[in-house]
């Protein structure tokens, strides 16, 4: 029993540090894709199920590796978290999404943008960023959304001051994934933010009655607070009736359309709801 117990021991440590090699090589990488422009930001409509109409999207990071092939944000977000590079993926993101917004206004559609912030991109150079971009684009700034997850700022007041600062600059703070995180009740009082996610987990099986227990609470928590909902990842009409009646307006999810690519949008703004 203890040779198997070694050896186990062995295999385990075998298993990390393969890991390990492929998390330093994703590394290297991922510091060529942003020089070798191998990112791109593609956007999930966001519809106002009330006014039939899209009033925004989500911009979502996209990374075409020349060796690798598409990697997904779920692999690599992670990745450029733990080596530093979200901060200098996240600057970049952060650019793209308002330039786009500013070429969108032409079309005079005021569409709001949500862009995806790490946890570790909230310090004060951030906010920095994000004022001079909207000095120099002129961007309405309530138009761009940003999308926090709850992880990182609970009982983290320095964070939760950042949010405010951004808040301050008149853009709109959206805490993304709501539900799977550790909030509690009186932390989310005290968020300076003004849109609950419910994250598609909730969505995807809103048939269990207590998945559906939980939209409903974030749902009536919206109210509550004076805070707009959204819900991600629709894919059934069921599902779209059901958060209808629960009271939630904006969704977003493949029954409407899936990440497209930028010059795609308009097409799909002007021809939704004309059926
Ligand atoms: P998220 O912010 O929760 O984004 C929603 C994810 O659900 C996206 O996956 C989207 O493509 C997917 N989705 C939307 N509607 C549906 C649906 O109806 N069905 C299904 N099955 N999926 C749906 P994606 O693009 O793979 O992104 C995964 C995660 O990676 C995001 O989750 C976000 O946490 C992170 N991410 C993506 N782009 C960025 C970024 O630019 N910066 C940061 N920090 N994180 C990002
Ligand atoms: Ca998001
Ligand atoms: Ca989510
Ligand atoms: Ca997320």
């Amino acid at each position: 029993a203890k040779r198997e117990g070694r050896n186990r021991v062995e295999v385990f440590t075998a298993a990390m540090g393969a890991a390990l090699v492929d998390r330093a090589r994703m590394t290297a990488d991922l510091a060529q894709a942003i020089e070798n422009d191998e990112l791109r930001m593609v956007y999930q409509p966001l519809v106002d199920t009330g006014r039939g109409i899209v009033i925004g999207a989500e911009a979502l990071m996209r990374w075409q590796s020349p060796t690798r092939g598409n990697v997904r944000p779920d692999e690599f977000i992670p990745i450029a978290e733990e080596s530093g590079q979200i901060i200098e993926l996240g600057d970049w993101a952060i650019r793209q999404v308002v330039q786009q917004a500013v070429e969108w206004d032409v079309t005079g559609r005021d569409l709001k943008i949500g862009v995806n912030v790490s946890g570790l991109q909230l310090r004060p150079a951030f906010v920095e960023t994000v004022r001079d971009l909207l000095a120099q684009s002129g961007l309405e700034p309530a138009r761009l959304i940003l999308e926090l997850t709850e992880s990182g700022l609970v009982d983290d007041d320095h964070r939760i001051s950042l949010i405010g600062l951004l808040r301050d600059l008149g853009v709109t703070v959206a805490i993304d994934d709501f539900g799977t995180g550790y909030s509690s009740l009186s932390y989310l009082r005290r968020l300076p933010i003004d849109i609950l996610k419910i994250d598609r987990s909730f969505i995807n099986e809103l048939h269990d009655q207590r998945n559906a227990a939980v939209a409903k609470t974030i749902i009536d928590l919206t109210r509550t607070l004076s805070l707009d909902c959204v819900a991600e990842g629709i894919e059934t009409e069921e599902q779209l009736s059901q958060l209808q009646a629960l009271g939630c307006q904006s969704v977003q999810g493949y029954l409407f359309a899936k990440p497209m690519e930028a010059q795609e949008l308009m097409a799909f703004v002007a021809g939704f709801g004309a059926t």
